[in-house]
């Protein structure tokens, strides 16, 4: 293991107990895995047989291979990249907002246990806060950061312009592209492409444990 990954581990183990506790404080459910592989077998744990499942867009997730064992399971997936059409997948995307269960990352969060997503559409974030019946969100603890000001600077300033890109690698060359696509930092657009149309900060979970939190103690996704 390199010197920082061990530091890394270290510091998150030393930590989350802390994180833990503040999430709970705010009536999130919240739990502690070492390793991605541990966090997906514990999320697909908190998905009923049978349910409806959907997820925004995450790098974490796929990194931990959560989307694959629920694709593979026994459940009933709302997955919008088996759309035929846009119109098809806008249709996924609206459905997905009464599934069972919603899986997502968050793109930052605050010692003190509050959620900060970023969203351009606004799909996700609105899953977020109402609709499915529960949302596990999986977060590595490199996304943590001390306080809620510096956890929305961290969403704007750096997980932004990093998934503007992952989105700019899917576009075609007509899209309309952002001013971070092209020199990599936050210009604070009004662009029709921007990925930010919509900060939401999460300081309370309601209903109580509606929102599963899953921290990871390792990095994972931007
Ligand atoms: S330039 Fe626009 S799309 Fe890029 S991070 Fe800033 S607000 Fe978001």
């Amino acid at each position: 293991m390199h010197r920082y990954d061990e530091s890394f581990s270290k510091r998150c183990d030393l930590l989350a107990p802390r994180v833990v506790g503040a999430l709970q404080s705010r009536h999130f459910e919240a739990y502690y895995c070492r390793t991605g592989a541990e966090a997906a077998a514990l999320a697909l744990g908190l998905i009923p047989e049978g349910a409806s499942v959907s997820w925004g867009g995450s790098v974490t997730l796929q990194e931990i291979g959560l989307l694959d064992l629920v694709r593979r399971g026994p459940f009933r997936p709302l997955d919008r990249d088996t759309a035929q059409t846009p119109g098809e997948r806008l249709d996924l995307m609206r459905q997905a907002l009464l599934c069972d269960v919603y899986l997502t990352s968050v793109n930052a969060l605050s010692e003190d246990g509050q959620l900060v997503n970023i969203d351009g559409v606004g799909n996700r974030v609105a899953a977020f806060t109402f609709g499915p019946q529960s949302v596990v969100a999986v977060a590595g603890m490199n996304k943590l950061c001390k306080t809620r000001p510096e956890a929305e600077i961290r969403a704007r300033t750096y997980a932004a312009p990093l998934n503007a890109q992952r989105v700019l690698a899917g576009a075609g060359p007509e899209a309309v592209k952002t001013p971070c696509q092209h020199t990599g930092t936050c210009a604070d657009c009004k662009s029709s492409a921007c990925i930010c149309s919509f900060l939401i900060t999460t300081r309370m979970c309601r209903p109580a444990q509606r929102i599963k939190v899953i921290l990871v103690g390792e990095p994972l996704g931007y």
